[in-house]
Formats: structure tokens, sequence, C-alpha cells
């Protein structure tokens, strides 16, 4: 696997990295995407389902298919590119992962430093008092009442239309500001205000490096891009750091 021209100076004098992960870091875990092949929910759009409007007119319906999604993700793994992320944790004195998933996976791995800024699909919370409440997922057919208040429970995911999770978007946003390294992977660079943090980044001086099979938004604007799935490029990018600060 090739890292673009120069990489190993910047790995050599490289202090803190921001990472931003989308979906495409959990791809090879098996984590299906929003319009997989399974044809039970193909007939909606996530962008149908995932925002508050469809919840308060059909709770029923949205908290099937967060059902179903949650079920899916109930035995999947973290992979190779989640792995190598937490190992460089030891690498660098100062890294933070941002995922767009709600999967977990990050933490899974063995990440400590991550800042989920779409929310966690595992956790829930009340729509109307805000509070996280606790519930086995299996014995609701549909949103549970909240215990405080009576409103619906929700799954705690950023929803279209709704305002990211301010201290994490913050934290989010101060590492891609002080970063050495922005590393973009598996992400199309669509979804905003997450979207934004790589520009962040690269205009306070950081190397900006893409790792996704395919061109996305960011690609022509990125310092070096890594075309491969996520397992294969974010190793050889996590191997540079091992071989430079353990040589063997
Ligand atoms: P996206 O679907 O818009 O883009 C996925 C990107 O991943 C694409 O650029 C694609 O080329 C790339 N990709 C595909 N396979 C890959 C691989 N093996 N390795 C590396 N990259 C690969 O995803 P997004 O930018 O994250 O935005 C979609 C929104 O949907 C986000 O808000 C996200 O939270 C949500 N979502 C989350 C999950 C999850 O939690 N795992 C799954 C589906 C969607
Ligand atoms: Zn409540």
């Amino acid at each position: 696997m090739n890292l673009p021209a120069g990489f190993d100076a910047i790995v050599r004098r490289c202090r803190s990295v921001c990472v931003l992960t989308g979906a495409g870091v959990s791809a090879e875990s098996g984590v299906a995407t929003f319009r997989g092949a399974d044809g039970l929910w193909n007939k909606f759009r996530p962008e149908e389902l995932a925002n508050v409007e469809a919840f308060l007119a059909n709770p029923k319906m949205v908290w099937e298919w967060y059902a179903y999604r949650r079920q899916l993700l109930s035995d999947v793994k973290p992979n190779e590119a989640h792995r190598a992320l937490a190992r460089l944790e030891a690498l660098v004195p100062d890294m933070l992962v941002a995922t767009q998933n709600v999967d977990g996976l990050h933490q899974l791995a063995g990440s400590t430093k991550v800042v989920e800024i779409h929310g966690n699909i595992r956790k829930n919370h009340c729509q109307t008092c805000k509070k996280p409440v606790e519930i086995v997922l299996t014995e609701h057919d549909g949103p549970p009442l909240c215990p405080s208040c009576g409103g619906m429970v929700r799954p705690s995911v950023v929803w279209f239309g709704e305002m990211l999770p301010r201290e994490a978007f913050g934290s989010a946003e101060r590492a891609a500001r002080h970063c050495d390294l922005f590393l973009s992977i598996g992400t199309s660079g669509i979804v905003h205000p997450a979207a934004s943090l790589p520009f962040t980044a690269k205009n306070s001086g950081a190397y900006l490096l893409e790792i996704d099979p395919e061109p996305t938004l960011l690609s022509s604007y990125a310092d070096g891009v890594v075309r491969a799935p996520a397992t294969v490029g974010v190793s050889a990018v996590v191997g540079a750091f091992e071989h430079q600060r353990n040589p063997s």
C-alpha cells in the first residue's frame, strides 16, 4: 500500500491527529448501509424516517426501523481500521476521533478519545424532557413512555434537521483547528456540519489525508488521498506511525 509522497515527513513531526469517520469505516464490519439489500425498508429514504416529524407522526414505524437497525448491529464487531485507530492513540501525544457513526465500534475497538457527533443508536432519551432513559430494547415494540414526564422515548441519534450535540461537535472543531494531521475516513462529505471539519483543519494548517475507495467531495481539496478500503488504508497509515515511533 503506497502512502502519498512526503507522508513520512508528516508522520515524523506529527504531534496531534484529528480523525473524522463515516459509514465507510464500518462497512467491512458488515454494518448495513441505509440502502442495503434487505428489502424491508428499501421503500423509505433515511431522510423520511430519521427526522422528528416522522417520529411524531408515526412513532411506531420509526421505532421499528431503529429496532431493525439495532438488531443488525447486535453482533457486529470492530474491524482492523477501528483497531488501528485505537492503537494510534498511544503513538501521538494528542488524538481525537470524531465519528458520524452511531454504532459504537470505535469504543469497542478500544479507542478512548471518541466524540459521537451524530449520537449513539444503542442509547435512548426522552423526546420531551431530553433526559436519558435506560430501557431493555427487546421489551418494547414501540416507543416507551418517559418515567419522568410521560413523553415518548426515542433513540439518541441526531436526526435530519436537528442540532449536533454542542459539546461533542465543539471538541471536534477544536481538535480540527489544532491538529497537524487530519484523517477523513469513509465519509462522502455530504452531511453537514460534520463535512466542514476537514476544511477547518486544512484552513488551520493541518495536512489533510483522505482514505476512501471512491472519490468524494473532499478529494480535490485533500493534500493526500489513499484510495483503499479502510482496513487497508488505515492500517498502512498507522503502520507508518508504528514504524517511525518503534522501528524494529
Ligand atoms: P456515506 O454513506 O455518505 O458515505 C460513505 C463513504 O464510505 C463513501 O464515500 C464510500 O465510498 C465510503 N466507503 C465505502 N466502503 C468503504 C470502505 N470499505 N472503507 C472506507 N470507505 C468506504 O456516509 P457518511 O459520510 O458517514 O454519512 C452518512 C450518514 O449516515 C452519517 O450521518 C452516518 O452517521 C449515518 N450512517 C451511520 C452508519 C453507522 O453508524 N455505521 C451506517 C450508515 C449510515
Ligand atoms: Zn421525559
